[in-house]
């Protein structure tokens, strides 16, 4: 096993973090809270980003051992909200993580509807995540979408207008300001995601409170690969 496949196995993943965090465990019984702080589980989230961009020539799986292992429970160890985009997928872009480890939502545009409301809650307060992570990324199509709307009122089809109309307050909060509009809106967005799960939802509200879990945003370059984590 070579140093890119550490992060795609349970057994590699306790190596890499070290003989402490081993000790504290990583659960394998049935839906047991994962022994990481928040603080623990953004660095853990950190290192794999970097293991991506710089050896992102991951090595094949060890995709029946994960599995056996996480079959009876999950204990993930943060949860991403991220947008449906096919180029963000979290479990390569922090590095190769495994099958259980990671619990993510994802839609256009990374928004906090009512089901990822409850998708993130149950992430939280049921399994015990430690970190949620809002993630943005450059080039969003469904925030460059609502930069549209917010400048030419542009009308969309089906169901796509509602949607993007969540997004339009972040794409108009920073109208004019310095710098690319559409990236500009990707930060705002992020930011304005991650305060509405903060305050607006009173599990989160209140694990946040206890300094159980942590709730950060982040903006992920399509060109380099990096997690840029802004809070
Ligand atoms: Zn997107």
């Amino acid at each position: 096993m070579c140093i890119n496949c550490d992060g795609l196995t349970r057994r590699g993943l306790m190596s890499l973090i070290g003989a402490s965090a081993v000790a504290a465990g990583l659960p394998a019984a049935a839906n047991a809270a994962p022994a990481v702080t928040p603080d623990a589980a953004l660095a853990r989230l950190k290192a794999g980003n970097q293991k991506f961009i710089t050896a992102p020539q991951l090595c094949e799986a060890d995709m029946a051992g994960q599995r056996a292992s996480v079959a009876k429970g999950q204990s993930p160890w943060a949860v991403i909200l991220t947008c449906a985009d096919s180029r963000v997928s979290p479990e390569l872009i922090f590095g190769g993580v495994g099958l259980g480890e990671l619990f993510v939502a994802r839609n256009a545009g990374n928004m906090a509807d009512t089901a990822t409301m409850g998708t993130i809650e149950y992430g939280i307060e049921h399994l015990h995540a430690p970190l949620v992570v809002v993630l943005g990324h450059q080039n969003c199509g469904a925030v460059a979408a609502a930069c549209e709307v917010a400048t030419k009122g542009t009308k969309l089809p089906g169901s796509i207008g509602p949607m993007v109309d969540a997004i339009v307050p972040a794409a108009k909060a920073v109208k004019g300001k310095p710098g690319d509009f559409i990236d500009n809106a990707v930060r705002e967005n992020a930011r304005l995601t991650a305060a509405k799960i903060s305050t607006q939802s009173k599990i989160a509200r209140e694990l946040v409170h206890e300094g159980k879990v942590k709730v950060v945003y982040a903006r992920y370059d399509l060109n380099s690969g990096v997690v840029e984590f802004l809070s």
